[in-house]
């Protein structure tokens, strides 16, 4: 049974059959909903990570496929875990990475608790209505600046615990080995492939 990644991003995709092929030794045929030419949008209105990424991995499941999907974000504990799910929109109507990241260096301006965390959470869902979830994070603190011109989004802001360097003067291998979606990957992949399993 085919697996539909509910994204466009053809980069997930690739990540996916990556971690996939590295883990198991097996291929990974995934589709996307270009693919099998799905033009609606869906509608992440859930109020976790959890339901958005069920959300989304239910859209290809109604239709017989195998469906899988992430959603992710970064929470701080200053600010009551936002922006979490929010972190796409955060600095509103015309939110891009620069807006969001001016926004929540005004928000933690002058408080000493920079603790945060990214958050990602893989669902697949199969047209039986069979459901698996997994959550992987990542902890570190917010800077009082930017820092390093890698990866995207939140990057130049999160300094990642483990290396003491922000996610943004991280290579993407490096970025790759540790981060909130690697972990939620390294559960994901060995359930994934028993759950497929039971569909052959
Ligand atoms: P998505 O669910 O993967 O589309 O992520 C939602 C939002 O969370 C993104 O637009 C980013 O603002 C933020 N985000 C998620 N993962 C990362 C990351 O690895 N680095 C920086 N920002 C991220």
């Amino acid at each position: 049974m085919k697996v539909v990644l509910a994204s466009r991003n053809k980069n997930k995709i690739k990540e996916i059959k990556d971690i996939y092929r590295a883990v198991t030794g097996k291929e990974l045929d995934i589709l996307s909903l270009d693919d099998i030419g799905y033009e609606g949008e869906i509608e992440e209105n859930g109020s976790s990570f959890e339901e958005n990424s069920r959300i989304k991995a239910t859209v290809p499941a109604l239709l017989g496929y195998i469906g899988l999907a992430d959603d992710s974000g970064l929470m701080v504990n200053a600010l009551g875990g936002a922006p979490g799910i929010y972190s796409a929109r955060y600095s509103g109507e015309d939110a891009n990475y620069e807006r969001n990241n001016d926004k929540l260096l005004a928000e933690l301006d002058g408080i000493e608790d920079r603790s945060a965390k990214f958050v990602c959470v893989f669902c697949v869902a199969g047209p039986d209505g069979k459901v698996l979830t997994v959550r992987g994070e990542c902890h570190g603190t917010i800077a009082k600046e930017r820092k390093g011109s890698g990866g995207f989004g939140y990057d130049p802001l999160f300094i990642c615990e483990d290396l003491g360097k922000s996610f943004g003067e991280l290579s993407s291998e490096e970025k790759n080995k540790i981060s909130h979606r690697a972990v939620a990957l390294d559960k994901l992949i060995p359930q994934l492939s028993e759950f497929l399993s039971s569909y052959n």
